[in-house]
C-alpha cells in the first residue's frame, strides 16, 4: 500500500492516527523573521522523513526514537509566550522537520488550542501519502514546499524518493489550496542540478499553476554550523 515511501508503513500509519496525536520534538526556534513565513515566526522542528537527501544536514531528524514527544497543550505552553508577536505582525508557527506533514494529525489538535490570529505554516518535501495533505490543508494557512529538483532523475538521485508523489500533492495542494496559499522553493544543489535544470523546474513549476516561487542555492553545512 505505502510501496513508494521510504518510512515503515507502521509510521505512516500512527502519523494519520487521529487519536491523541503526540509531535515528535526535536526543538523549537523563536522570534525568526522573513525566513519561513510572514511576520515574527516560531520554529517548531520535527523528527522523521520520507526522504533521504544527500545534504540533509542532521541524521537526527530521521530518527522518530530521537525526539522527545509532547501533546498539542505542551507544545501550546512552550510557544504561547510570543503571542503578542504573533498578532502584531501576522506570524505564528512554522512546523518544520524533518517532514512536517507526518504530524497533519497534529496540526489540527493545536489549531483548536492556539488563538486564531496565529498563522500556522508547514515546510514539507510534499513526500507523503495524499491524505495528509488533505488533512493539513484543512488547517495550515501556507506552505512552504521545496521540491528539491522537477525532473524525476535529479530528484530521485539526490532524496531516493518517488517525484510522481510530490508532483501530484503539488497539482492537489495548488488546486484545493489555491497557489497563494504555496510557496515553491527551488535550490540550487551543489553536484545534483543545474542552473539550467533549476530553470527548467521553475518553467514546469509555472506550469502548474505555481505563483509564488523562492529559488536560492543550498549551501553546504555540517550539523555543527546549523
Ligand atoms: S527532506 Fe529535509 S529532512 Fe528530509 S531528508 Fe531531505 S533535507 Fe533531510
Amino acid at each position: 500500500m505505502w510501496k513508494g515511501y521510504l518510512l515503515p508503513a507502521t509510521e505512516i500509519e500512527s502519523a494519520m492516527n487521529m487519536q491523541e496525536p503526540m509531535f515528535p520534538l526535536l526543538r523549537i526556534a523563536r522570534h525568526r523573521l522573513g525566513i519561513d513565513g510572514q511576520g515574527v515566526t516560531t520554529l517548531v522542528a520535527g523528527a522523521s522523513c520520507p526522504l533521504r537527501c544527500k545534504w540533509c544536514i542532521n541524521q537526527d531528524i530521521l530518527k522518530r526514537n530521537a525526539a522527545e514527544m509532547i501533546s498539542a497543550q505542551e507544545l501550546y505552553e512552550r510557544v504561547r509566550g510570543d503571542d503578542l508577536y504573533f498578532r502584531a505582525t501576522g506570524g505564528g508557527i512554522t512546523f518544520g522537520g524533518g517532514e512536517s506533514l507526518l504530524q497533519a494529525a497534529f496540526f489540527a489538535s493545536f489549531r483548536e488550542i492556539c488563538s486564531d490570529a496565529w498563522r500556522l505554516c508547514a515546510e514539507t518535501s510534499l513526500a507523503v501519502p495524499q491524505s495528509l495533505v488533505e488533512l493539513a490543508e484543512q488547517t495550515i494557512d501556507e506552505f512552504i514546499v521545496d521540491c528539491k529538483d522537477m525532473d524525476p532523475d535529479i530528484y530521485h538521485a539526490y532524496t531516493g524518493g518517488d517525484p510522481s508523489i510530490m508532483e501530484a500533492n503539488l497539482r492537489f495542494l495548488i488546486e484545493k489550496a489555491g497557489p497563494e496559499r504555496v510557496v515553491v522553493r527551488v535550490p540550487l544543489i551543489p553536484d545534483f542540478n543545474t542552473k539550467e535544470a533549476q530553470q527548467n523546474s521553475i518553467k514546469h513549476l509555472k506550469e502548474l499553476g505555481v505563483t509564488r516561487l523562492d529559488v536560492f542555492n543550498y549551501v553546504r553545512r555540517t550539523a555543527s554550523e546549523k
